[in-house]
């Protein structure tokens, strides 16, 4: 019997991917698995700095101790949350003290630091840590820099501006803000949640305020000018 002669159906071609968005994440059997790694510069240039920013850092009541910072990395050491940071509280230190504004006030850092007051207690210099993310968040605040969707900024922008409307918030209609903000899936997921708490009473679907509100925000104003918003 002959065989026919056909063509031989054509093997496909391997592709080496050669841009890292061709290759998709997947491991396969017998590769190691390598994440792709976001690549970022790590050493800073004389250009980068914000001449003056560490200095006025460090006149706010509070944070002037920066300046005796030492580096010993003691509040990286005792920060729990210091293995998430994209920059530890000892570069933070030492990135403000020497005017890299961007740097500091871009970080995911000043909102992972969950206000222990660890670093705080245990820095041999005494510099309050915690106050100075305090600052450097208010600073992110205030000029519009921290990441988009991040819900920590929203919700301590969101929160003062309820207080100074109303002189308290309301907690409910705060939530409801926040997942507009950052993410309808997340709302989704906590109904049942959020009706348990109404259904309680822990949330009020009318918006609360105290008398005299408006001394609250004038309060809230002067501190803001102070900062010079
Ligand atoms: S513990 Fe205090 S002195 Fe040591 S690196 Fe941190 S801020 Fe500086
Ligand atoms: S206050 Fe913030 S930076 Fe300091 S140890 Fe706690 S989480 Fe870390």
């Amino acid at each position: 019997m002959v065989k026919s002669m056909t063509t031989p159906p054509a093997t496909k071609k391997a592709t080496v991917p050669t841009r890292s968005s061709d290759r998709p994440n997947v491991q396969r059997p017998g590769e190691e698995s390598v994440p792709i790694m976001k690549m970022r510069p790590t050493i800073k240039y004389e250009a980068d700095r914000v001449r003056g920013f560490g200095r006025e850092i460090m006149s706010v009541p509070g944070c002037e101790q920066l300046q005796s910072c030492i580096q010993c990395g003691t509040c990286s050491g005792v920060c729990p949350l210091s293995i998430y940071m994209d920059h530890t509280p000892r570069q933070v230190m030492a990135l403000t003290r020497a005017d890299f504004k961007n740097e500091v006030l871009r970080s995911r850092t000043i909102w992972l630091c969950a206000s222990c007051y660890a670093c705080t207690v245990e820095c041999p210099q005494e510099i309050r840590i915690t106050d100075i993310m305090y600052e450097l968040k208010q600073r992110a605040i205030l000029e519009g820099i921290f990441p988009k969707r991040f819900p920590i900024p929203i919700l301590a922008y969101d929160f003062s501006e309820m207080v100074k409307k109303n002189g308290r918030i309301t907690e409910m209609i705060l939530v409801i803000k926040l997942f507009m903000k950052t993410s309808w899936l997340a709302a989704l997921g906590n109904w049942r949640l959020g009706i348990d708490l109404i259904k309680t009473g822990r949330f009020s679907l009318v918006t609360e305020k105290i008398k005299h509100h408006g001394d609250i925000a004038r309060m809230m104003d002067a501190v803001d000018d102070q900062k010079g918003s």
